[in-house]
């Protein structure tokens, strides 16, 4: 399959320099899948300039027309859903089957944002308490204005769409930056908006590769949406400093699954397994450490092992993983392959010899000491690391000692201590009884703590991100008392002390 992005079919290219150009490559077969220009600060400006005036007429559309639009382009996704998969596929690498599952989350959210907006954002009232009582009170959302997003590869609709289809809900425009990896899908998503949105250059996409991202962190847009690496997140946020532009930073993970005494053996390491493998384990909450309690360890390790050596890995058409997208990252895998074997650490499936470029088999490691690469790193492949656990305790202690804290999983029948636990567990999500499956609600809130970043997608949270808090006290009448004037005198302070008193002094 080869693409090759008409330049004048999309919002998104008008502006090209001529010059330097991105060629897409399918990371299987090398083949070319797209050529792509490579858009510098001045073409990055221009397009954030044509975004302020697009912003101006979308926010002024209000919350049910954004609604209309958003869920007409949501249409036209699902309409051509199957082209997007071969594109995702030919990029990425992907099986076709998990592109239409990750499109289909972002439908989930460009419906859930669209719905949502106006409950959220919209003006509401407030109570004011009985020392403002001559104030109605109320809050509304207003939008920031131009949000830049930059995506990574490896979800390419799902997270951008995550934070695009909320900042546009809120009434923003979007000037979006794919990874150099995924143009084409970044170069569609803006082509299929603009069916629905064909008035104003109201979503566009700039390409190219870092310094493309780093002209929009210092483009002056009013907010950057970060998705991607904890070390690139840490150079987004520098360069966005230099221009006090706050930032969201989605970034990366190490995620751990507690498997307790009484769990599903089956279903948790089919879930795991998939946790850990799908994508050829190029997911940010990718599950890549499992905690395992004794009592379960074997069966749980054998069903893993069992499961991972019959997936299909390949480029052909019933393949279930497919190759490593990023050339650079089969180097890592290796590395954290060899260094946990070489630590004593037992492959129980694979090991470095899966490491075929531009494929990686699975891998099962077990009885990896817990300061090695693969149990602190991100490693980003279809491997996993199973380690024993006395109980619940050590698991939770273990799970969390990591600078990451993106998701994790608990498997358990008890619902009490799964929610225990959950609770417990130092991460921004956890899936009970399954894995990654917060990712697909619209209602929850997406992003991590420490090194994995700050900030939310999805959900109201996701919502709020884009939008900044517009508070209203309107005076009904005059206070009797003349506190916020020069005509205030002690007897007025005197007896607003009284009240104080009586109102906030009292009790224990
Ligand atoms: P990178 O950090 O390499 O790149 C992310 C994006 O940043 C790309 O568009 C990249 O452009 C761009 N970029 C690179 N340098 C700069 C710069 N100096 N200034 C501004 N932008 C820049 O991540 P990957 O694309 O490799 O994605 C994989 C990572 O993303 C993993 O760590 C994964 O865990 C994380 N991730 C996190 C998610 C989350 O929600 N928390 C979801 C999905 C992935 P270019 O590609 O052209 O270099």
């Amino acid at each position: 399959m080869s693409v090759t992005a008409s330049t004048e079919s999309t919002q998104s290219m008008s502006s090209a320099p001529a010059g330097e150009v991105l060629e897409s490559l399918n990371p299987a077969t090398g083949e070319v899948v797209g050529t792509y220009p490579v858009h510098d600060e001045e073409a990055v400006a221009e397009a954030v300039a044509r975004a302020r005036k697009a912003a101006r007429w979308w926010s002024g559309l209000g919350f049910d027309e954004r609604k209309n639009r958003l869920l007409a382009w949501k249409r036209t996704v699902v309409r051509r859903i199957d082209e997007l998969a071969r594109l995702m596929h030919a990029e990425t690498g992907k099986p076709t089957d998990d592109a239409r599952l990750e499109t289909i989350g972002a439908i989930e959210h460009i419906d859930w944002a669209a719905k949502h907006a106006r409950k959220v954002l919209g003006p509401r009232k407030v109570r004011t308490g009985p020392l403002a009582m001559n104030l109605a009170a109320s809050v509304q959302y207003q939008p920031l204005g131009v949000i830049g997003v930059i995506g990574p590869w490896n979800y390419p609709i799902l997270t951008p769409v995550g934070s695009i289809a909320y900042a546009l809900a809120a009434g923003n425009a979007v000037v979006f930056k794919p990874s150099e990896h995924s143009p084409g899908v970044g170069a569609w998503i803006a082509e299929t908006f603009a069916e629905a949105v064909p008035e104003e250059p109201v979503l566009q996409v700039v390409t190219g590769f870092g310094p493309t991202g780093a002209a929009l962190c210092r483009s002056g847009v009013d907010k950057v949406a970060f998705t991607g690496s904890t070390a690139t997140g840490k150079k987004v946020m520098a360069t966005c400093a230099e221009t006090l532009t706050p930032v969201i930073v989605e970034a990366g993970g190490k995620d751990a699954v507690i498997v307790a005494d009484d769990a599903d053996i089956e279903a948790a390491a089919e879930a795991v397994a998939f946790g850990a493998m799908g994508n050829a384990g190029q997911t940010c909450v990718g599950i890549e450490r499992a905690y395992v309690t004794e009592k379960v360890f074997d069966a749980f390790v054998d069903r893993v092992a069992t499961i991972a050596a019959g997936i299909r890995v390949g480029a052909q058409e019933d393949a279930q993983l497919g190759p490593i997208t990023m050339p650079s990252q089969v180097e890592i895998i290796r590395k954290h392959i060899t260094d946990a074997v070489e630590r004593g650490g037992k492959a129980v499936v694979g090991g470095p010899e899966s490491v075929r470029p531009p494929f990686v088999h699975p891998v099962v490691l077990t009885d990896v000491p817990e300061d090695s690469a693969a149990m602190t790193e991100e490693t980003f492949g279809p491997t996993i690391t199973i380690n024993r656990v006395r109980d619940l305790e050590e698991a939770v202690a273990k799970a969390n000692a990591t600078r990451y804290g993106l998701g994790s999983a608990v498997y358990t029948r008890s619902t009490s201590k799964a929610m225990e636990i959950a609770r417990r567990l130092r991460s921004g999500m956890t899936s009970i009884n399954s894995v990654q499956t917060y990712a697909m609600v619209g209602a929850l809130p997406f992003g991590g703590l420490g090194d994995s970043g700050f900030g939310r997608i999805h959900g109201p949270d996701g919502l709020r991100e884009f939008a900044a808090a517009k508070s209203i006290a309107r005076q009904k009448y005059r206070m009797p008392l003349p506190l916020l004037s020069f005509a205030r005198k002690p007897r007025h302070m005197k007896l607003v002390m009284w009240v104080v008193r009586l109102l906030h002094g009292r009790g224990r």
